[in-house]
């Protein structure tokens, strides 16, 4: 079936989005990996509607309570890839959707380490997005940083440029479906080193494996990941949108955090019926 649309985000961005939506009578599906960043909010005291203090997570159940009660089909699963065939393409570590429109409620970004020559590699050797870089790394030698579905997918794309290749996990547990002759370094990464571009991965063991290229699929795919592939305009690490709430992209919409400014539930909250309703204009004036 086709989704009108497909919302990434289960937090209050996603959730207030989605309960506007279902109320409209579209098809939507929300597909969340997991809480958000309200799962670490010990107490929340500032949201509109509650007398007594509650914590972040007793928040995000009841919104994912309300929207369900409404009839919102909600699924606990990764997205991996987000692509353009006819229509949005939606892939996660289960499944993959179809939707005429996207809304990124991925919250904010996180995808980076804080180890010496990270920042300074970023653009010269590092790349996050195997889409649009790999080709130029085709027949070199690569490291894919990370460990989970996310980056079993990057490792797949990276297989069309490169054998010679190794995921570096930096300690995590993998989790993702890696092919069984997969080559993983497991130690913690301690520092990028290199020239004019990155040339070696330091790990915690005092190696310094030779890299001509670092891919870097860390965590869940967040919005800086999704605009890599797709040609989001980003500030920084917020998706830029519109008034309608619409990206430079027709069709994929963005709320909440991953959009910047005030990181707060209220703002998440208000964005989400916002993008809503750009959604709503969008989908009347292309689709009917
Ligand atoms: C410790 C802490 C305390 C806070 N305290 C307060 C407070 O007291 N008051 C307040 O107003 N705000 C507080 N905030 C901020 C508030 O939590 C955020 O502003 C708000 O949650 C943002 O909502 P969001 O929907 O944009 O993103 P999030 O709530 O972060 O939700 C992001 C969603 O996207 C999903 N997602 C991301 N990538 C993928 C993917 N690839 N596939 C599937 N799903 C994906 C996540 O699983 C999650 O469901 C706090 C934040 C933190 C971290």
């Amino acid at each position: 079936m086709t989704y009108d649309t497909i919302i990434i985000g289960k937090g209050p961005a996603g959730i207030s989005a989605a309960l506007y939506l279902v109320r409209s009578g579209y098809t939507i599906l929300v597909l969340g990996s997991s809480v958000g960043a309200l799962e670490r909010a010990e107490t929340i005291e500032n949201y509109y509607g509650f007398p007594q203090a509650l914590s972040g997570s007793d928040l995000a159940s009841r919104g994912i309570a309300q929207a369900e009660r409404l009839g919102v089909e909600i699924r606990s699963e990764e997205v991996v890839h987000l692509g353009m065939e006819e229509l949005w393409s939606v892939k996660t570590d289960a499944a993959t959707y179809t939707a005429k429109t996207v809304l990124l409620a991925t919250g904010k970004s996180r995808s980076t380490l804080k180890v010496p020559g990270f920042e300074e590699y970023r653009g010269k050797g590092i790349s996050f997005c195997v889409t649009c870089d790999g080709f130029l790394y085709r027949g070199k030698t690569l490291a894919l940083l990370g460990a989970g579905e996310y980056a079993a997918n990057e490792w797949a794309e990276l297989g069309v440029f490169t054998q010679d290749r190794m995921v570096f996990t930096n300690g995590a547990e993998v989790t993702g479906t890696f092919p069984a002759d997969t080559r993983f370094i497991t130690q913690k990464i301690t520092a990028f080193t290199g020239a004019d571009t990155v040339t070696g991965i330091t790990t915690e063991d005092g190696t310094t494996h030779p890299v001509q290229g670092v891919f870097v699929a860390l965590g869940t795919a967040g919005a800086t990941s999704f605009a890599a592939t797709l040609g989001i305009e980003l500030t920084g690490t917020d998706i830029v949108v519109d008034s309608e709430y619409m990206t430079n992209i027709p069709g994929i919409f963005a709320a909440g955090d991953c959009t910047g400014g005030f990181l707060q539930i209220a703002k998440a909250v208000s964005d989400g019926a916002l993008a809503a309703k750009g959604i709503h204009v969008y989908l009347k004036k292309i689709f009917t």
